[in-house]
């Protein structure tokens, strides 16, 4: 199902969309080959309106497959915007396009999740990258008796959360 919303539906009330949108569908056009997007974006959006415009707010996650730009391991990437918000106007001239009363959210979507993509993607911001044999054997005899370390995929939002602090 696309990202879309009839805005109709918008007079009487406010519109609530959640849902996961196959991320063929947001075009995305990556042309970093570190960076790959195959998970289907997560979104959970409110819809009203106000006046003469639609205001959207909601969340917005994405996965994405990285690997690191130094140390080449793979690693993921959580792309989450929690309070994603965007004001489109129905009058003037930058009034949004609908189609069949319809609004198309992707592209105002796309644009934002762009933004937050790594631009050098690293699997931590200390990554020494590639490492020689030598070197990882002798950390390995001296190893500390550190803890496992967390999964990528259960520890990506927390992840996330503490870089952006
Ligand atoms: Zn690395």
């Amino acid at each position: 199902m696309p990202l879309t919303a009839n805005v109709r539906h918008l007079e009487e009330r406010e519109v609530l969309l959640k849902g996961e949108l196959p991320v063929s569908e947001l075009c995305l056009d990556l042309q970093d080959e570190l960076i790959r997007a195959e998970r289907p974006l997560e979104y959970d959006l409110q819809l009203e309106k106000m006046e003469e415009s639609i205001l959207v707010q909601g969340v917005l996650r994405l996965v994405l497959d990285c690997e690191c730009a130094r140390c080449l391991r793979p690693f993921q990437f959580g792309v989450h915007l929690p309070k994603w918000a965007v004001l489109l106007p129905l009058e003037g001239e930058d009034k949004v396009s609908l189609c069949n009363d319809l609004l198309d959210l992707t592209p105002f979507v796309r644009e934002d999740m762009l933004l937050e993509f790594p631009q050098h993607p690293l699997c931590r911001p200390e990554c020494p990258g590639l490492k020689k044999n030598s070197e990882r054997g002798r950390e390995r005899r001296s190893g500390s008796g550190e803890s496992p370390k967390p999964q990528a995929g259960s520890d990506v939002w927390t992840g996330l959360d503490k870089l952006k602090l």
